[in-house]
């Protein structure tokens, strides 16, 4: 692919707030977004050249989408399939189709990572009760139930504490296809935001560590408690899922550090809320690197000059802007004309010190 020219416009399927940052960076660049959103208001719809307001199901739309755009990219990965069919067929799509349906589904996902030789928490598909109780004879308790699509933020997820919670857990699915996971005794929570180009080059940020509560991120920390060998492994196995994807754009990969090595729990297909540190951290964003990589123009490195706490601002914690802007904090807001609880409303990246 050869480079798109200053000028050029980047198609991006979801309005929300990571394609408003993805936006943003891309005017930097010189390039044009289009964004493509079927709810109303998108916060991306702010700051880019244009906006279509239109459902994932309208043919006309997208065809009319595909025709105004160099290339397309997507803040999210549940995008319909239908959508993917009408849109590739008329301009390339960032990452690519493969990778979508890798991460779209858990047990495809988490399949591809095993025949990596990448350590996952142990898994079995579940379907109904019979095939649940012979999961949780295989893999035991504590475990989690999944659902295999559609689950994001800790949504669409029961724990089993013990064979007891079978049925529980089984409801709470609503009879969505299911993955069993062994539960994984980890210390602490990573994750590596990683890039590669259509040449085949490869960058990937500093890992940041995660913090979560009720199934959503709080924090990101960077620098991570890992040692220098943990480090070196995060970076690698990020560099082996992308060069087996024949991946282009930024990959969130996210990590459980375990006394016996790193486990892979996700992937997520496009800029991640716990690479939002990198806006402050580092010279050339996970935005722009994903930009700068869908547009086939040279990476930047990870390269970090601060060390950051990232602080996502969910639903009343927007009652402390503006007193939170303190003078080491970068305050990114979406404007979300709305609150509501559990809602990302922005975030803080506070800098702590130089790296
Ligand atoms: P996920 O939606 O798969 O990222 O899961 C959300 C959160 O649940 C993770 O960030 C972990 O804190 C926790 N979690 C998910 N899967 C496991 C597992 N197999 N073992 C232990 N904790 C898990």
């Amino acid at each position: 692919m050869s480079a798109l020219p200053v000028g050029a416009t980047i198609g991006i399927l979801g309005g929300g707030q990571l394609g408003r940052m993805l936006a943003v960076a891309a005017s930097r660049l010189g390039l044009k977004t289009h964004i493509f959103e079927p709810g109303s208001a998108p916060p991306a719809g702010d700051v880019a050249h244009a906006v279509t307001m239109a459902a994932y199901t309208d043919a006309a739309a997208l065809k009319a989408f595909a025709a105004s755009v160099d290339v397309i990219t997507y803040e999210f990965e549940n995008i319909p399939t239908s959508a993917l069919d009408i849109l590739e067929a008329l301009k390339p799509i960032h990452p690519n189709r493969n990778a979508l349906a890798t991460s779209q589904d858990r047990l495809t996902e988490k399949t591809f990572l095993r025949d990596l030789g990448l350590t996952t928490a142990p898994f079995a598909v579940v379907a109904d009760a019979a095939s649940l109780d012979a999961a949780i004879g295989t893999i035991g308790t504590p475990a989690i139930l999944k659902t295999r699509t559609l689950g994001y933020d800790g949504k669409g997820q029961a724990r089993l504490q013990s064979p007891d919670d079978a049925t529980t857990a089984l409801d709470a699915m609503a009879g969505a296809p299911a993955l069993l996971e062994g539960f994984v005794d980890f210390t602490h929570e990573v994750s590596v935001i990683a890039a590669r180009n259509p040449d085949g080059a490869v960058a990937c940020y500093d890992p940041g560590e995660n913090l979560h509560a009720d199934g959503i991120l709080r924090t990101t920390t960077v620098p991570a408690r890992l040692s220098a060998s943990q480090r070196t492994d995060a970076v690698l196995l990020a560099g082996q899922i992308l060069n087996a994807l024949d991946y282009v754009g930024v990959m969130g990969v996210e990590l459980f550090v375990t006394s016996r090595g790193l486990v892979v729990n996700e992937i997520a297909p496009r800029v991640h809320n716990s690479g939002h540190w990198t806006q402050n951290g580092c010279t050339i964003d996970q935005f722009e690197q994903h930009i700068r990589a869908v547009a086939g123009w040279p990476l930047g490195d990870g390269t970090r000059h601060s060390n950051v706490t990232m602080e996502n601002l969910i639903g009343d914690d927007m009652d402390r802007v503006p007193e939170a802007a303190t003078s080491n904090a970068a305050i990114h807001l979406y404007g979300k004309a709305e609150v509501k609880p559990g809602r990302k409303m922005g975030h803080i990246n506070r800098i702590t010190g130089p790296a």
